[in-house]
């Protein structure tokens, strides 16, 4: 028998997701499949939403590589763009859509010899700060791209700092500052992550980037947006014991029962991308019944409370996260965000349905 712990994900789900999306902004959505499809298997979700996705999304070109030697055919976008000559040249070779977010990008460009116009996104730092040409510099830029040979079409976006905040005023004055500045330049837009196709109508132009919001798991979990989680984490109890009150359970004995605790015993740690920080209390489901992680998670296995669960036994299936634990309820009891614990999904292996 192969150890339980697995993460089940549903490739079905992962297409409503996307077709929600996509039909809440309107116009064309590519879906960010970086970070290995944010833990779900890159390649997998590509595969899987291939016949509808308009365009796909990573973060770098080995990413982007490792779909084209997959068969994947859609347009790519690369998010954080080429890093030196040689990425442009893989850009040329497997026709990758280039992120253009500082003027050094630009040089390169222009130094470039490119055997088929690409396709450029020129990044605005609308107000993150973090990356993306000023606004000031925003217009001079595109005149530039527009004028090279290198260059086909070009693509205006901004990336939002806190869309998932539906009442940010920031997000409004990025969309203002976005407009202004580009305002009577040609060229398709694109401004929405998940939190802007969630919540930002306004922020609505002919591309929609929704990465975490197509595995379901939702940047503003306070209203019901009509996701379904893509993964569920699972595995199973491998051993029962009973605790004394006075006892003390695992590394550091940080957990101590103060009354007679049963205790079962999970195939799944830290090694496995459960985060280890995760504090007695945190939610999980043992036979789709809530109970609780109780003492310190470790790197191959960790403990759940099973008093009020009598009927549980070894062999009895755990959801960690999924359908009755929601992904974004243990990051927040992990102090993290659902992103965090999806990407750093390690030695599991996963089984798609
Ligand atoms: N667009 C850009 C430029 C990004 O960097 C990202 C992810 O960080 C996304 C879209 C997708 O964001 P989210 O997962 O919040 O939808």
């Amino acid at each position: 028998m192969s150890r339980p712990a697995a993460a089940r994900i549903n490739l079905a789900a992962l297409r409503h997701n996307y077709r929600l999306a996509r039909t809440r902004h309107g116009g064309r959505a590519l879906a960010v499949i970086k970070a290995n499809a944010y833990g779900h298997g890159a390649v997998a979700c590509a595969r899987a939403l291939a016949g509808e996705a308009d365009a796909f999304a990573v973060a770098i070109v080995e990413e982007a590589l490792e779909l084209r030697e997959a068969g994947i055919t859609q347009p790519i976008l690369v998010l954080e763009g080429a890093f030196g000559p040689d990425d442009l040249i893989h850009a040329s070779t497997h026709d990758l859509w280039m992120v253009v977010h500082q003027a050094e990008q630009i040089d390169m460009l222009a130094a470039h010899h490119a055997a088929r116009p690409l396709t450029v996104w020129l990044k605005m730092d609308s107000g993150m700060r973090r990356a993306g040409l000023m606004p000031a510099d925003y217009a001079a830029a595109h005149a530039r791209l527009s004028a090279m040979p290198q260059v086909g079409q070009i693509v205006l976006m901004t990336h939002f700092a806190r869309a998932d905040e539906p009442d940010a005023a920031a997000t409004a004055e990025q969309i203002a500052v976005f407009d202004r500045a580009t305002a009577g330049l040609p060229g398709a837009r694109s401004l929405c992550n998940s939190g802007g196709v969630l919540g930002w109508p306004a922020a609505y132009r002919d591309w929609a980037r929704p990465g975490i919001l197509l595995y379901g798991a939702d940047p503003m979990p306070s209203d019901d947006h009509g996701l379904t989680p893509v993964m569920t984490l699972e595995s199973a109890i491998m051993n029962v014991r009973n605790l004394a009150p006075g006892e003390a359970l695992g590394y550091g004995g940080r957990f101590v029962a103060e009354v007679p605790t049963r205790v079962g015993l999970v195939a799944m740690g830290y090694a496995d991308g459960y985060p280890r920080i995760a504090p007695t209390g945190t939610p999980v489901a043992v036979d789709g019944q809530l109970t609780r992680v109780i003492g310190r998670v470790s790197m191959d296995m960790m403990t759940v409370d099973l008093t009020d669960l009598p009927g549980a036994h070894i062999g009895s299936p755990v959801e960690l996260w999924g359908h009755t634990v929601s992904v974004n309820t243990v990051a927040q009891a992990a102090g993290t965000i659902a992103y965090e614990l999806l990407c750093n999904l390690k030695r599991v292996r996963r089984e798609y349905i």
